[in-house]
């Protein structure tokens, strides 16, 4: 049993796909196949609580283009609380994964394909998935619509409980008589 499976993740290499059999189809060929995996790890900074969609994968003449619309859950960082949570989010895939072989002749030719089938025939969607969630999570998300966040002055998590700071705090009318005060003590 390896560490991810007792952590209870499956490894990123799920996401690995066996295209060779398509490589070896004329261009147009499509295949497709529905994603069902619960939590997933797909790099040590990204792991997702469930992964669901449908991919497609169509044989044209640079290589096999991927394509799908793929439901996950994000474990991410709360922008006003910083506490971790899980966010739904919703991916879109649209790729180019060069023919190793391709590539390879096509050199001097400008190749813009980012991603590339393995030479083993396997295409690894982990590193392109990674990127495309890191895009999809909207930015400034919280934990819950209403998010009180933290204390600016002691770091408390005004969600789990009130801190004692704001009572501290000087009333804005007596402000100016503090600040006399202490511009007379100098
Ligand atoms: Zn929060
Ligand atoms: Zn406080």
């Amino acid at each position: 049993m390896t560490a991810s499976q007792q952590s209870g993740f499956l490894n990123s290499r799920i996401l690995k796909f066996n295209v060779g059999f398509l490589l070896a189809q004329s261009a147009g060929y499509q295949r497709a196949t529905v994603l069902d995996l619960p939590r997933v790890r797909l790099a040590d900074d990204l792991d997702l609580d469930y992964l669901q969609g449908e991919l497609r994968f169509s044989r044209n003449s640079r290589g096999i283009l991927v394509q799908g619309i793929l439901e996950t859950s994000v474990f991410t960082e709360c922008s006003r609380c910083l506490s971790l949570f899980y966010a739904p989010v919703t991916v879109e895939i649209e790729e180019l994964f060069e023919d190793h072989d391709t590539s390879l002749s096509s050199l001097e030719s400008s190749s813009d394909a980012v991603y590339q089938v393995e030479e083993t025939g396997m295409l690894d969607l982990a590193p392109l998935l990674r990127e495309e969630v890191f895009l999809a999570v909207p930015m400034g998300l919280t934990c819950q619509p209403d998010c009180a966040g933290l204390c600016p002055e002691c770091g408390q998590n005004l969600n789990e409980g009130t801190c004692n700071c704001m009572q501290d705090e000087i009333d804005p009318r007596f402000a100016v008589l503090a600040q006399l005060i202490e511009d007379d003590n100098e």
